[in-house]
């Protein structure tokens, strides 16, 4: 079973509790959502594979790595997964990115693929799925099984704030996928949000509601 990495680094940390902060504003919180992407990806890109190459230094002949192997894509679940992106891309910036949208049917409480607008070539690609909050699962395991239809053959999942509940049921349904989380809270409140989380992450990085 794949496993999962909270990056505890104390950086990650004070940025994690200034998201919390319940008086923190949208500027604040949707930089914040950016910058503490950029450190939980640092941690999740650490397993890239490298290659020696040969090049000139101003001084001598170097032997020296570079990223070899598959490329990346990095597919935001919309919309607080976009907050993420821009994170992300400063780190990567030669990775592609896909969309996916999910609504919940109000009826069987599953959700249900509304949009998906992925690279033409991301069956050649390594995928990290990004969503600040892993709250249920629901939605992290419908988008995880859109990518893997597509023919991808390696995907991660990273958040911000994760929950046991969230946890249990990626490693239950898609063993194979790494999670990379900054925090694991307690748990689910009756509404689903994560406790103590952050509040709706959408409605703080877009400044909604
Ligand atoms: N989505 C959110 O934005 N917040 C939660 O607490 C759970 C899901």
């Amino acid at each position: 079973m794949a496993g999962l990495h909270i990056i505890d680094h104390p950086l990650v940390q004070h940025k994690i509790s200034l998201l919390r902060d319940k008086n923190t504003g949208t500027k604040e919180f949707r930089e914040l959502v950016s910058e503490i992407a950029m450190f939980i990806c640092y941690e999740a890109t650490r397993d890239l594979p490298l290659k020696e190459i040969e090049l000139e230094t101003p001084i001598a002949v170097a032997k020296t790595k570079i990223i070899s192997g598959r490329k990346l894509a990095f597919v935001p679940i919309l919309r607080a997964g976009l907050g993420m992106v821009e994170g992300v891309t400063a780190l990567v910036p030669a990775a592609k990115i896909g969309h996916i949208g999910l609504f919940r049917d109000p009826e069987s409480k599953e959700p249900v693929l509304y949009y998906s607008k992925m690279p033409d070539d991301i069956h050649e690609r390594d995928v990290i799925v990004v969503d600040p909050m892993l709250a249920t699962g629901h939605s992290a395991i419908a988008a995880i099984d859109e990518i893997k239809r597509l023919g991808v053959k390696s995907v991660k999942f990273m958040c911000i704030i994760s929950s046991p509940e969230g946890v249990e049921a990626i490693q239950k349904t898609h063993p194979d996928v790494e999670i990379y989380a900054g925090v694991m809270d307690e748990g689910l409140n009756d509404d689903k949000y994560i406790v103590p989380g952050v509040g709706d992450a959408g409605d703080r990085i877009f400044g909604t509601k």
